[in-house]
Formats: structure tokens, C-alpha cells, sequence
């Protein structure tokens, strides 16, 4: 489907003609309408669908500007994708009144990514080790975050991040909007959609 017809606000709209997007992929036009209906999702998909945009539109939708609270935390397994998904969620928000964006990930000062925190940000991308030392240092709050996209959530998985995230998922808020991206659907993963989504509509491409 074209983006126009997703009924998108004009300010997401706008960064997506912007970007050169005009056709959703088949994993957008899938996931955003259920993902802006508030369902738990289970999206399967490869790098290069857009799974990135897939779920990050919804995201910044369900962004309130007016308030300076965490309300959505992407949990990444690189720095490396924490970056990328981080400029991509900044550059469809770009238009979003009052939005702030910030990754935070091992290795690059707590100092820096502190202060971030501290002037109030949204939406939060970061790799769930350095997701959890900042809410342990009191840094990082997430009782009014209500949406959490693991991205790439069979790597991280792999990547032995599965005590990291569960930490995560203790400290929001239970109604909450639960989200699995992955390439690929493991018994782990299911074990884990299991425990901690309700209701969730799978979406494959
Ligand atoms: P991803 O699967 O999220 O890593 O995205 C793969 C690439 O496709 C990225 O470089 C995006 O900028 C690009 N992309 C995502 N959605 C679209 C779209 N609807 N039309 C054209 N390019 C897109």
C-alpha cells in the first residue's frame, strides 16, 4: 500500500516523502496499522524489508511531545544497529513536535548519554546491558515507558541478553504494548513471546 493510505499524521507523512518512500514494503503495510491499533506484534523478517520503519512510525506516533518521560525502548544486540535505528527514528520524527531520540549502548560515555537522559527523551535505543546499568543507576526510569520493540530479538538471544531483557521488561509498566522483531522464529523466542505478550498477531514476509 502507499504510506498515504496508513493514515499517518502529516508530520510522519512528510519525513517519509522526504526519505524518497512512497510504497510501504510488505512488512510496513503489514505490521503499522496493528502496530497503531496497540497489539502485540511478532514480526518475522530479514534485514532489508524495512522492519526498521515498520516499527519505528508507530513508535514516534504514539509519541506524546508535550511530555519529556521514556515512552518507548528499542533494545537493539549491536551499538551498531543501535546507531542506525536511532538515525532512522530521528529522521522519520523529524517533524514531531517536542521529540527526542537518544541510543545509548556500551562503550560511549555514561556522562553523555546521562545528560541525554536527564533533559527528557522519549524514545530510547540501546543495546539491554547498557539499558540495564542505566536503569539501575537510577538513570534511566521506565515506569511510564508503555511500548518495548526488541529488535533483532533472535541475536540478542543468541547473544546471551535474555537475563538483560527480562531485567528490562520487570521494570515497565505490565499494560504495555510487547513487540518481537526477528529473522527467525526459535523455540526461545516463542518461549519468550509466550511469557510476556498477550494476544500477539504474528506478521511474516
Ligand atoms: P531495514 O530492513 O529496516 O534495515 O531497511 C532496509 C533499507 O530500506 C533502509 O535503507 C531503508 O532506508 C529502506 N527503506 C525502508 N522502507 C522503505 C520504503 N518503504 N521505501 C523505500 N525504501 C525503504
Amino acid at each position: 500500500v502507499r504510506f498515504d493510505e496508513l493514515s499517518l499524521s502529516p508530520e510522519v507523512q512528510r519525513a517519509i516523502t522526504e526519505m524518497g518512500y512512497e510504497e510501504a514494503s510488505p512488512i510496513q503495510s503489514a505490521a503499522i496499522p496493528v502496530l497503531l491499533a496497540g497489539k502485540d506484534v511478532i514480526g518475522q523478517a530479514q534485514t532489508g524489508t524495512g522492519k526498521t520503519a515498520a516499527f519505528s512510525i508507530p513508535a514516534i506516533e504514539g509519541v506524546n511531545g508535550d511530555s519529556r518521560d521514556v515512552q518507548v525502548i528499542v533494545l537493539c544486540p549491536t551499538r551498531e544497529l543501535a546507531v542506525q535505528v536511532s538515525g532512522e527514528i530521528q529522521k522519520l520524527g523529524k517533524y514531531k513536535k517536542g521529540l527526542a531520540v537518544v541510543p545509548i549502548y556500551g562503550g560511549s560515555s555514561y556522562d553523555r548519554q546521562f545528560r541525554a537522559l536527564e533533559r527528557g527523551v522519549q524514545i530510547v535505543i540501546g543495546t539491554p546491558g547498557r539499558v540495564m546499568d542505566h536503569i539501575e543507576r537510577g538513570t534511566l526510569k521506565l515506569d511510564k515507558a508503555t511500548k518495548i520493540i526488541l529488535d533483532e530479538a533472535d541475536e540478542m538471544l543468541d547473544m546471551g541478553f535474555r537475563d538483560d531483557i527480562e531485567y528490562v521488561l520487570s521494570k515497565m509498566p505490565e499494560n504495555r504494548q510487547t513487540v518481537f522483531f526477528s529473522a527467525t522464529m526459535s523455540k526461545p523466542i516463542l518461549e519468550m513471546t509466550k511469557k510476556y505478550q498477550r494476544d500477539p498477531q504474528t506478521v511474516k514476509v
